[in-house]
């Protein structure tokens, strides 16, 4: 079976999908002649190697609806619960694979810069990665390639946003008031689970969201698309619920990880992290009046 037969199987196992293949040549060659450009900067190529032909990208959709969030309990955003299932079911498959010597899974790199290269989707103001099919409900990972294969042509246009700054506008912190660039330092997101000290004035845009904003995705018009898929399940009370995590006991507090990491994934339920997002949590959802 050829590679990208390959590829593309295990990415129909796992959810809808979108990959473009670029060649390596090309990707240099454009980086050459755009050595100003915000893209190329952020093109790396550490963990690419002199004998792959070039880099495959797929986009993986996921549904950004959120359930109802119980009374007393916080919120993820659709994005890390997807993005942990599907993780969980292309991995060892793509591992597999990677044995053969024909790809290098890539972890490292800059997926944003490639996706837009390779045609996967344009630049939003919002700074994510949005195209007609999906929006911007997709998670993405890049695979590095050993054989020749169907290669797509560079795109070249970086944004479709035209004159809408819907995101912008939507943003609570004005963290994209620069458009196309994140101040990650305004982004709540930046502050959820990564060990960075809370600004105070962000604690309680924080409201009940454990990890995940989502505000500036949910108010751009390419979102608006049903996608059909199934919608992230209803938040378990048994986990979800703050007043569990209110607890002094460290132990009993850890106990409670692997069961959260089922939904958010191993690298987020570190419970010093949690811990902090949940003292947050708790602090808005009492003066909410719950
Ligand atoms: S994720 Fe939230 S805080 Fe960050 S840019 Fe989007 S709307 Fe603003
Ligand atoms: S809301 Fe408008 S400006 Fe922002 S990413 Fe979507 S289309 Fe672009």
């Amino acid at each position: 079976m050829s590679l990208m037969l390959d590829i593309k199987k295990i990415a129909d196992t796992t959810a809808p999908n979108l990959i473009r293949s670029i060649k390596m040549d090309d990707i240099k060659n454009w980086k050459d002649l755009n050595r100003d450009s915000p893209i190329s900067q952020h093109l790396y190529f550490d963990e690419l190697d002199d004998h792959m032909t070039g880099v495959s990208i797929i986009a993986f959709q996921y549904n950004l609806d959120y359930p109802d969030v119980p009374k007393g309990c916080m919120s993820i955003s659709p994005y890390y619960y997807f993005s942990n299932q599907y993780y969980r079911c292309y991995n060892p498959l793509l591992k597999e694979l990677s044995l053969t010597g024909k790809i290098k899974i890539l972890k490292d790199t800059h997926l944003k810069s490639l996706a837009n290269l390779s045609g996967i989707g344009y630049y939003g103001k919002n700074s994510i990665i949005h195209n007609e099919l999906f929006g911007s409900r997709f998670f993405m990972i890049a695979l590095g390639v050993y054989e020749e294969i169907d290669w797509n042509g560079l795109n070249l246009e970086a944004s479709d946003c035209s004159s809408c700054k819907l995101c912008v506008q939507a943003c609570p912190t004005q963290a994209l008031d620069k458009p196309y660039v994140l101040s990650r330092q305004q982004c709540l997101r930046h502050y959820m689970l990564t060990g960075v000290e809370v600004p105070e004035e962000y604690k309680p845009l924080m409201a009940d969201r454990l990890v995940g904003c989502d505000i500036c995705q949910k108010a751009c018009p390419k979102n608006i698309k049903e996608s059909g898929l199934e919608k992230m399940p209803d938040y378990d009370r048994e986990v979800f619920h703050i007043e569990r995590y209110m607890v002094n006991d460290s132990s009993r507090f850890n106990q409670m990880m692997p069961q959260l990491a089922e939904w958010i994934g191993k690298n987020y339920a570190r419970a010093n992290r949690v811990r902090e997002q949940c003292n947050i949590i708790y602090s808005n959802i009492k003066k909410g009046g719950d």
